[in-house]
Order: C-alpha cells, then sequence, then structure tokens
C-alpha cells in the first residue's frame, strides 16, 4: 500500500477549478482541459495537481513537510495546478523550487483566472494588471561554478521578471552573478547569501568590506559594467544601498511601492514634514556607516513650500550623496527640486 498522501479525484478538480484549468507557472498558462474525440461526454486534460509540499518523504525531498498532517498535505491548499511540462519539471527539480515559491506561483495564478473571469480580459492582459510581488526565495553561493544557472533560476521563479520588468530582472541577475564574484574572490568572503522577498533582494556576504560602486571603479571589470549599467538605466526605479552590519557586507536591490518602504530597507532614511521641508530640517541622526542618505519628501507639497535662500537646512551641508524619494510630485516640483538640490537623485513612485 502507499504510503504517499495522495490527492483525490474531487481535491484535483478544486485544484484545477480554483486555477481556471490554466497552468499556474508564470507566463505559461496553457489551457489544460478540453474536450476529447473519445465520447461526446469525455474531456480530456493535460494539467496535473502537484504537491506543494512532497506527497511522502524521499530522498532530496527538500518540500516534504514533516509537520503537516496527512489531511493537511492532501488538502487543495497544497495543491497547485500544472501544465504538464511544467509540473514535471516541479516535481523532478525539488531543491530548486522551494514551498514558499510554489505557494506564490498558485496565488499568482489563482489571481490570474479570477480576472481574465471576471474581468473577460486575455491571460497576458491578466498577467500585466495583477498585483505582484517578489516570489520569497533564498540561496547561498559557497563556490564559483554555477553562480548563473543559480541565481538565473532564482530571480526567475521569484517572478521579477513580471514583477519589475524583464530588461530590469535581466540587468538585476547580471549584477547579482559579477557582485557574488566580486565579494567571494575579491572581498575574499567564504559565501554569499542572496534573499529574495516581496519589494526586495537582499545580498549578504561576509567578505572585507566593500561598496559595489568601489569593485565598480575597476576599469574594464564585468562588476563595474553591470553596476554601471543597473544604476544608470534604472536609477530612478531602484533602489540600491550598501551597509556595512556586523562582520558582513549588506546591500539591498528594492523596488518601492510606497516611499515609507525605505524605512525597512535601511535606516540611512529621514522622513521631512512640510513644515521641515519649508523651513530647513535643524538636524538628523543617521548611522555613521551610512554611505549615502535617503529622504523621504511630504506628501502634496507645491512651489511656495520650497526653503526661502538663507534658511539654515542641514541637508545643504550633507555630504553623504542624497537620494529623494516622493510620491505622486508634480513637472514643476521635479523641476525646482534638481534646481535646489542638483547633485541629489529623485525617486518618484
Ligand atoms: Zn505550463
Amino acid at each position: 500500500m502507499s504510503n504517499r498522501d495522495n490527492f483525490s479525484q474531487p481535491t484535483k478538480d478544486i485544484i484545477a477549478k480554483r486555477a481556471g484549468g490554466l497552468c499556474c507557472f508564470p507566463g505559461c498558462g496553457s489551457i489544460t482541459v478540453s474536450a476529447s474525440d473519445e465520447s461526446d461526454i469525455s474531456s480530456s486534460s493535460t494539467g496535473m495537481a502537484c504537491h506543494i509540499s512532497s506527497a511522502s518523504p524521499g530522498k532530496n525531498a527538500k518540500r516534504y513537510d514533516s509537520t503537516l498532517t496527512p489531511d493537511e498535505r492532501m488538502h487543495p491548499n497544497n495543491g497547485i495546478w500544472m501544465c504538464y511540462k511544467h509540473g514535471k519539471l516541479i516535481d523532478t527539480d525539488e531543491v530548486r523550487f522551494e514551498t514558499s515559491t510554489l505557494k506564490y506561483w498558485k496565488e499568482l495564478g489563482e489571481n490570474i483566472s479570477r480576472l481574465m473571469h471576471e474581468k473577460g480580459v486575455d491571460y497576458t492582459t491578466a498577467l500585466k494588471i495583477v498585483p505582484k510581488q517578489l516570489a520569497e526565495n533564498n540561496l547561498k553561493i559557497e563556490n564559483l561554478q554555477n553562480e548563473n544557472q543559480i541565481i538565473g533560476e532564482a530571480l526567475f521563479d521569484s517572478c521579477i521578471h513580471l514583477t519589475w520588468g524583464e530588461k530590469l530582472a535581466n540587468s538585476i541577475r547580471d549584477f547579482l552573478i559579477e557582485h557574488s564574484r566580486n565579494s567571494i574572490i575579491h572581498g575574499k568572503g567564504g559565501s554569499v547569501e542572496i534573499k529574495i522577498d516581496y519589494n526586495k533582494i537582499t545580498i549578504l556576504d561576509n567578505g572585507n568590506e566593500f561598496h559595489p560602486k568601489e569593485f565598480a571603479s575597476i576599469e574594464g571589470s564585468g562588476g563595474k559594467m553591470a553596476y554601471s549599467y543597473l544604476t544608470d538605466l534604472f536609477k530612478k526605479d531602484i533602489i540600491i544601498t550598501t551597509q556595512r552590519i556586523g562582520d558582513k557586507n549588506r546591500t539591498v536591490i528594492s523596488k518601492l511601492n510606497q516611499p515609507e518602504e525605505i524605512f525597512d530597507i535601511t535606516d540611512c532614511s529621514i522622513e521631512l514634514s512640510i513644515s521641515e521641508f519649508k523651513y530647513g530640517i535643524q538636524d538628523y541622526e543617521i548611522h555613521e556607516s551610512c554611505q549615502e542618505l535617503f529622504v523621504v519628501l511630504p506628501k502634496y507639497f507645491t512651489a511656495s513650500d520650497f526653503p526661502r535662500n538663507g534658511v539654515v537646512n542641514k541637508l545643504e551641508n550633507e555630504k553623504r550623496p542624497i537620494t529623494f524619494i516622493g510620491e505622486n510630485l508634480s513637472d514643476m516640483v521635479v523641476g525646482m527640486i534638481k534646481d535646489k538640490y542638483p547633485k541629489s537623485e529623485l525617486i518618484i513612485i
């Protein structure tokens, strides 16, 4: 007798219906059910209900969760609907496809089919408009052998190409590969950890203290090219920040949904009220290890909220590079910020 906690047929049907019969592999969306020529009442299915946490323990069964009961393991919540090709892919590589990744894919796939059903839009449109985030994914690079594949697959699995766009995703992949190599070779670190989650990618390495900009200054290096390309082309879209924390370098690449999310990413950040903006901020404290300052601008400010000449403002004496983060700024206000703080960067959300 099998000791696998297999799905019953009614459970498989629930899993398929919740996904609208479409494959949940991000970007696939293949239809898996149709009429069959066999008889007037038969249908054919090329889809499969895959276990998120494995149905049974086994060699390398990373997704087997011994804390689940058999009922939980056989529940529709533990199943994701896939076309045959992608079902085979995730079932044969339990190391690559983590539980958290598949749970996110299931949620995304179900939300896409719901949008198609409710709004009458096609798959491509639904994929574009469905709310998305990065699927959680953690990896560790301990030697330089197949870092291209490990990083490339982890990024793809996080849905970054759908969430942040193909071009930015590809540039980030280049940067992560070069950055990992630099950390291990030049930084003499033993390992690089990459954590992908929600709106950010965190890179931790235990090598010597360094900032990607420093390696980026090595003329002709791949690191320089990847960093420059990423920061030049996407400086209005993403934030890259590096801080030495304990014995590790922590670099975070983030795409903010709200200006205030910067406080979760770095403590090298402050927030200004309208009066602090207008009358000048007299004092703020950020950690001495901060190599840059992020300033969240007040909401809805306009021309006459800008400080008059002669206002004492600590920001004007700030030696570190400043990046302002604002929401719904008018072109007039953007122009005034550039005039007032010509060396600053501005990210508009
Ligand atoms: Zn598929």
